[in-house]
This record gives C-alpha cells, sequence and structure tokens, in this order.
C-alpha cells in the first residue's frame, strides 16, 4: 500500500476527485498529516467515517516511534527512533540557555565512511523518507516544550550526508518551513555536508536560503582524502569553487566544521593550510571536540594545541567559535550517533 505522506497536497486532491469526493478534503488530510501530526486515520475527526476508510483502504500512515530515551546530565536528549521497517536512526535535542536545537538524521547510516565517524563505520542502508525527516523535528520540537525550552533551530548533523538524499531533504526542509508545516524560519536551519561538490552547485542553482556548513577536518587535500575518502572523488579545489558559485548565488557566509584530533590534524601547518583555504570564500570556521568512538583509536587535541590552533586562525581575522560537546556521557555528540542500543 502507498504511503500517504509520501503524496503532496495535489496528489491528495487527485484521488479524491477521482474518488468523486470534494476536492478541498485534501487541505484537512494534509493538515491531520503536517501540521496535526495525525498517527492514524481515525484521527481525522473532521473527516466522515467513509472517506476515512476510502483513506484506509488505499493508504498507509506510518509515524516513526520513540524506541529509546536517553537524557544526559547537561539536559542533551537523545532518541532512537524506530523505522516502520525496523531500522533504527538518532536524532538529538541539544539544548542552550532557553532555547533547543534538533540535530537530525538524513539517512539509515553513511557510505562515505569517514575515519573518525561512528556513523561512518556503520555503513549505509537507506535514504531517510521526506516525513521521516520531518517527524524528527516534530518529536524533538515536543521535547523542547516539555522541558520549557523555545524551539528554536534545526542542524541536519545527524546520521547520513544531507545531499546524497536531496529530494527528500529539499522537500523536508520546505515543509518544515512552509506555513503548511512549521513555519520555521529558513535562517534557522543548518546543512552540513561532507562535501559533495555536484550537489553544493545544486543547492546554489535551487537559490536555497538555509546556511550551509562544510565539514573539512583538513585543508590539505591528501590529508583530507584520508580521513574522508569522499575527498577523492570531490578534492579540496573543487570543492572551493563549489563553495564560490554557492556563495556568489545565495551571498550567504559558509561555516566551516573542524574537528581538532590529537596529532592528526591540529598541528601549526594545518592552521596554516586552514587559513589559506578560508581565503576562497566568505566563511567562519566552528571547531569541533573530538569525541572518541569505538572503532579507531584517535583522540582529543589538547588544550595547548587547541589555543594555538585557534589563536592563529584569529591572528589572521578569521571567525572562529569553538564547540564544545553536549552530551558526551550518552554518546549524543557529534560523529557518536551509532545505534548502540
Ligand atoms: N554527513 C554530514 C552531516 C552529518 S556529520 C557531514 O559530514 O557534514 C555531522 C558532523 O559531525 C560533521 O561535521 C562531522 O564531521 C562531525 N563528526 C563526525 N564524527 C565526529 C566525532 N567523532 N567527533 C566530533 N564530531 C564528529
Ligand atoms: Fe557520513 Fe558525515 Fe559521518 Fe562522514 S562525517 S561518515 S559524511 S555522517
Amino acid at each position: 500500500m502507498q504511503e500517504i505522506k509520501n503524496l503532496s497536497l495535489k496528489n491528495i486532491e487527485s484521488f479524491f476527485i477521482e474518488n468523486k469526493e470534494k476536492a478541498f478534503r485534501a487541505k484537512q488530510v494534509y493538515e491531520w498529516l503536517w501540521q496535526k501530526h495525525a498517527s492514524s486515520f481515525d484521527e481525522m475527526t473532521n473527516i466522515s467515517k467513509e472517506i476515512r476508510s476510502l483513506l484506509k483502504q488505499n493508504f498507509s500512515l506510518s509515524q516513526i516511534k520513540i524506541k529509546n530515551l536517553q537524557k544526559s546530565s547537561d539536559k542533551t536528549i537523545k532518541t532512537a527512533f524506530e523505522l516502520s521497517d525496523g531500522n533504527i536512526i538518532e536524532g538529538v535535542l541539544i539544548p542552550a540557555q532557553n532555547r533547543a536545537t534538533a540535530c537530525i538524521s538524513s539517512q539509515v547510516g553513511c557510505k562515505l565512511g569517514c575515519k573518525f565517524c561512528a556513523t561512518g563505520h556503520l555503513g549505509y542502508t537507506r535514504n531517510l523518507t521526506v516525513a521521516e525527516i520531518y517527524d524528527q523535528v516534530v518529536i524533538i520540537k515536543q521535547q523542547a516544550e516539555e522541558s520549557d525550552l523555545h524551539f528554536s533551530n534545526i542542524v541536519l548533523m545527524g546520521m547520513g550526508e544531507p545531499l546524497l538524499n536531496y529530494d527528500n531533504v529539499m522537500s523536508a526542509i520546505k515543509l518544515i518551513t512552509s506555513k503548511q508545516g512549521l513555519a520555521m524560519s529558513n535562517s534557522r536551519i543548518t546543512l552540513s555536508t561532507s562535501g559533495i561538490n555536484k550537489m553544493i552547485k545544486k543547492l546554489a542553482d535551487d537559490n536555497v536560503r538555509f546556511n550551509l556548513a562544510v565539514s573539512l577536518h583538513s585543508a590539505n587535500n591528501d590529508k583530507r582524502s584520508q580521513l574522508m575518502p569522499v575527498n577523492k572523488t570531490n578534492p579540496l579545489n573543487e570543492l572551493a569553487q563549489a563553495l564560490k558559485y554557492f556563495n556568489e548565488k545565495t551571498q550567504s557566509r559558509i561555516t566551516f566544521e573542524y574537528l581538532l584530533i590529537k596529532d592528526i590534524n591540529d598541528g601549526m601547518n594545518d592552521a596554516k593550510e586552514l587559513a589559506i583555504f578560508c581565503k576562497n570564500v566568505p566563511c567562519k570556521i566552528n571547531i569541533i571536540e573530538y569525541n572518541p568512538i569505538d572503532s579507531n583509536s584517535f583522540k582529543r587535541s589538547t588544550k595547548e594545541k587547541t589555543d594555538a590552533f585557534v589563536n592563529y586562525l584569529e591572528n589572521k581575522n578569521i571567525i572562529v567559535n569553538i564547540r564544545r560537546s553536549r552530551g558526551k556521557d550518552i554518546d549524543a555528540a557529534c560523529g557518536q550517533l551509532a545505534n548502540k542500543n
């Protein structure tokens, strides 16, 4: 049976017209799906029993389910969601003062195999549907409200490479930002990519309004290829071209994410190469604390080396933020999402 959440409003309208029902019913159904978060057709109480059973005969209506919930001492909440086919993905609520950010997944696993990333070591199972992406936001938003936090931002930094699930990610963001969905502002959404250059250019051509972050982690081509195999087919010089193109079209500043891994990419020469790479495009750098994972022996950089690295960049007038990890005690921090349960 077809999943009703895979249908657009127009598709549902056509279905009603074909079945000799009024087209305006489609809008009501759509509202139940995307604004009232119905988990069954029976909840759609302003729709007649006959129409509800017509829907039941033709469509399935699935919801992601909370499989497990872990709360960190710093109030970060990591949720394992079970999908209708039994696969598990993870999403995280990250509180900051009285605000909350949702970190959501775009794929089950990831095929890109970055050496430092727990998800990368899982391998790839499948893309998430539009509804599976959207519903993570809905549930994390509810969690925020239950904790009296103002739900403010979304980052696509959970499991998976969002630009390898381009169409569904774009449709989910459209719904999240539309009045028929959650009416959030594009400026509150950040998509993080490992750097799929063709797709970065497509984002530019599609004139997106959300923020773009790029997981850089090294500005040395050979080193980056070792850490991130995706760099072999998307080398740094082409990444720079794609980002310039993105910036010209959208006028928006790129955020580079840079993990500091001890004795791997935290030296002065690494900082120098990074500063040079930053000249390609208006940008800022988020330095991310490395979170150890089970499948490698990488260690977090030391405080001294981190300070020296940041100082070097700041002296080059580059905007640098240091991102301390949240939810470490429950493996909810960046790169640690790997379905340990
Ligand atoms: N695939 C996309 C988005 C998901 S990864 C991407 O790579 O950008 C989200 C972020 O977590 C990336 O910046 C990634 O580099 C970072 N990350 C991966 N492993 C990590 C680890 N062990 N510690 C800290 N951050 C990590
Ligand atoms: Fe995939 Fe991103 Fe992890 Fe790399 S860092 S393996 S691209 S999820």
